[in-house]
């Protein structure tokens, strides 16, 4: 799993996730604490361009 950038539902402000910054749910859904305003917020993974490089597991 790579760094996710994503910007806070919340605050709005872009977040730089590593790998150890969020969570995952389940194989499309990502969880994190904004760095900035401290809200949990969830996202879908993106699963097609070229941030989908990584091999599927259990499929
Ligand atoms: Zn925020």
């Amino acid at each position: 799993m790579s760094t996710q950038v994503r910007s806070c539902h919340k605050c709005f402000q872009l977040m730089w996730l590593t790998a150890d910054q969020y969570e995952l749910l389940d194989e499309g859904t990502i969880r994190a604490k904004c760095p900035h305003c401290g809200a949990l917020v969830r996202f879908k993974l993106v699963t097609e361009g070229p941030n989908a490089t990584g091999p599927k597991m259990g499929h």
